[in-house]
């Protein structure tokens, strides 16, 4: 049962099918072009794009924008020590933002950082202060309850490998956004608690979805049953030196993020603080408006309340219900904020290069209007893996009938599979890392 309900709104159309195909043609194929207009509904990233709460908007109101010293920065720093646990903090624009002040002060040229696995802008960040960073996801079976976790066999092999000395951080992704959204448990959170201490490295916590790994514990791992998400929520983040956040994600905001640090690392906060200064904005608001800071602060104390965290993380198993009635291929169990579905089995007719992904993610916007994402042959060229397609629920956005509205949108592509066009590239970035938000591709006849 959803736990709100709705007191704003905001109108939705569907274009005709003509308007469609036009919007689509003049996007080059790659929705990341279209006007958002011209979707009905958008599934691209949960990032930033959530519905915030009557009290999120009236705490806006009371925003304290003084540069310095600004009360909603103390109500934020407040809310992070209660939900969270730390009291030390460097506020940051997003989640890169904090990124970027975190890892440019922990590692330095020549450095490993293994994590369970990198989410791209972690990943990037780390190589741009001369680091390697290193992808240590155990792996697991469909269907195991903790596929997100760490490898922590692999933490330690590395380190023969290179050298304890080289590995500033361990760093733990919660949930695992680049493994289909699959919770850690706090079981390997304290395997990875122990590796760290054996390598005198520290422990990183990317806490972007912390709220939602919570809920998956609280669900599935013995030890936790019937503790609250709260709870739960304080003790994952207990075993970490620092914590690296977005706001856009279980802060519930539009936009925002920050370090914590623990209180007894003067020289790491120092540091951190002084590139917070340098690249974020001064240390009592980092980038964000003071509206901005009294917006997380709220949005953090109800991302770990029940019924919130629940019709979150069950909409999105929901979504994935309704796409196995209509016999979509999915990845199982669904993660905490997106659904992924694998094109290439869905598509079989369609080879690697001509990109099943994409032809599916152009079909879906042609058929329903509906926004998703390819993450296969397009995003990661020549990579060997599954030829994926995410499907990303905003929070507290959208309702029933639009999941159901997915759903009938993938039957209808399901009986014109055979008549689906491939693709190829016409125009491409320098990147290829890059390339598939700003390509532009074309259908083969
Ligand atoms: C979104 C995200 C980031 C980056 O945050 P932004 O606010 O988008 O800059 C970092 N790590 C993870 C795991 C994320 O999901």
């Amino acid at each position: 049962m959803r736990a709100y309900k709705a007191k704003s709104v905001e109108r939705i159309e569907l274009p005709d099918r003509e308007a469609r195909e036009r919007h689509l043609h003049e996007a080059g194929y790659n929705v990341f072009n279209l006007d958002a207009e011209a979707v009905f509904v958008d599934l691209l990233t949960d990032s930033g794009t959530g519905a915030m709460s009557d009290e999120q908007w009236a705490a806006i109101h009371r925003g304290d924008e003084s540069y310095a010293g600004s009360e909603s920065f103390q109500n934020l720093e407040a809310a992070i020590e209660d939900v969270m646990g730390f009291s030390r903090i460097v506020p940051a624009h997003q989640g890169r933002g904090a990124e970027n002040v975190l890892y440019g002060a922990l590692v330095s040229e020549g450095e490993y950082v293994p994590n369970n696995t990198h989410f791209d802008t972690t990943r990037a960040h780390i190589v741009n202060a001369g680091g390697e960073p290193v992808d240590c996801p155990i792996e697991s079976d469909p269907g195991d309850p903790f596929q997100g976790n760490l490898d922590t066999e692999a933490v330690r092999e590395l380190a023969n490998e290179v050298g304890a000395e080289r590995i500033p951080a361990v760093v733990v992704t919660i949930t695992n956004n680049s493994l289909a959204g699959q919770p850690v448990s706090i079981a390997n959170l304290r395997e990875a608690r122990a590796v760290a201490d054996e390598l005198d490295a520290r422990l990183v916590i990317d806490a972007c979805r912390f709220a939602e790994n919570a809920y998956f514990v609280a669900q599935r791992e013995a030890e936790f049953d019937g503790e609250s998400v709260a709870s739960i929520a304080r003790e994952q983040l207990s075993m970490a030196d620092a914590i690296v956040m977005s706001g856009k994600k279980d802060g519930l905001a539009n936009v925002g993020g920050f370090v914590g640090v623990r209180e007894n690392d003067d020289e790491f906060y120092e540091q951190a603080r002084q590139r917070g200064i340098l690249f974020e904005g001064f240390s009592t608001y980092g980038g964000m408006a003071g509206r901005d800071l009294e917006a997380m602060a709220v949005g953090l104390r109800e991302a770990v309340e029940r019924p919130y965290i629940e019709s979150r993380v069950e909409q999105v198993a929901e979504l994935g219900t309704l796409l196995q009635e209509v016999s979509v291929p999915i990845r199982t169990p669904t993660g905490g904020h997106a659904v992924y579905v694998d094109a290439g089995e869905f598509l079989p007719s369609i080879p690697r290069e001509e990109f099943p992904g994409q032809a599916l993610v152009c079909a879906l916007y042609e058929e329903g209007g509906v926004r998703a994402v390819e993450l296969g042959e397009l995003a990661f060229p020549g990579e060997d893996r599954a030829q994926l397609v995410r499907l990303c629920l905003p929070r507290r956005t959208y309702f029933r009938d639009h999941l159901e509205h997915v759903a009938e949108t993938f039957a209808t592509v399901a009986d014109r599979r055979e008549e689906l066009p491939g693709y190829e590239i016409v125009d491409e970035p320098a990147m290829a890392e890059l390339r598939h938000f700003s390509a532009e591709l074309r259908p083969l006849d």
